[in-house]
């Protein structure tokens, strides 16, 4: 039995409330194929997760289906495009299942219109994949923005260590990806590195001081131990506790945000963009 991780769908995986609402629209509704986005870190975070062997599942709440402001063919498509984004380096999908709640207690849609065991809070969704996929519920982790995705997983019984709730701590789907990989890697040295674009740029006092505090802070956020860091000539390099997986995730995740940073700073690149990773 493989374990899974549970994700909700909107703000979690794709863009929802940032997007611009339509007339009609209430907050968080959003079954349009077409207007899907992924978050920042969500393709990442699923690639690692699924190497590292997990089973992914999409658990979500579309009272928007009750309340009349979209259908279930409406749902599926947006999901299906969900989907569809999100695939491996060889083009294979990434989502194992998707399961969502169209019911709603204080809905107009009859038929849909009643509290429902699926609904989140309630574990219904997560028992249901459970059974359906054979998942090892026990080693299983829930990713959510709301309290009532880590709600449904303390229901299934799902330990609260297990339970990420995205935050300032932990930004995007990357950075809980790299928590749960820290946390169940074996107590190896892992090591990373990486080679700056430009000769000389970590000969800048404030760039290379920039790089071993974001290492410092991603380290921290993630619960990975830092062994050693060390700037010199064009490289950083990195040696961690955990395991490849995690090494190649936290140089993906370093290089994007010290990259972010220098961008703003100096309007280039840090480092090159990644080699094909292994
Ligand atoms: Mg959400």
């Amino acid at each position: 039995m493989r374990p899974a991780v549970f994700l909700d769908r909107d703000d979690t995986l794709i863009v929802n409330r940032e997007l611009t609402l339509r007339p009609g629209e209430r907050a968080g509704d959003m079954a349009d194929p077409d207007r899907v986005q992924l978050l920042e870190g969500a393709l990442d975070g699923c690639r690692w997760l699924k190497r590292a062997g997990f089973r992914l599942v999409i658990f979500s709440n579309q009272g928007i289906v009750a309340r009349g402001g979209a259908t279930l063919v409406d749902v599926d498509a947006t999901n299906d495009r969900v989907c569809d984004l999100l695939r491996d380096e060889q083009g294979e999908p990434l989502i194992d299942a998707v399961y969502y709640c169209p019911f709603h207690p204080d809905g107009s849609v009859s038929g849909f219109s009643r509290e429902h065991h699926w609904r989140k809070p309630a574990p219904g969704m997560i028992h249901q994949a459970v059974e359906d996929l054979g998942l090892d519920l026990a080693r299983s982790w829930v990713v959510g923005d709301a309290p009532r995705d880590l709600d449904a997983g303390r229901h299934a019984g799902i330990d609260e260590s297990r339970l990420i709730l995205l935050d300032e701590q932990t930004p995007n789907l990357a950075s809980a990806a790299l928590r749960i990989l820290s946390a169940i890697a074996p107590r190896e040295r892992a090591s990373l590195s990486l080679l700056a674009e430009r000769p000389g740029a970590l000969d800048d006092q404030r760039i290379a001081a920039t790089v071993r505090s974001s290492a410092e802070a991603l380290a921290e956020r993630t619960g990975i131990r830092l062994l050693s860091v060390s700037i010199e000539d064009d490289r950083a390099e990195i040696e961690l506790e955990g395991s490849e997986f995690v090494a190649v995730g936290f140089a993906a995740e370093l290089r994007r945000l010290t990259n972010a940073w220098h961008r703003r700073q100096f309007d280039s690149s840090l480092w090159p963009a990644p080699a094909v990773e292994p």
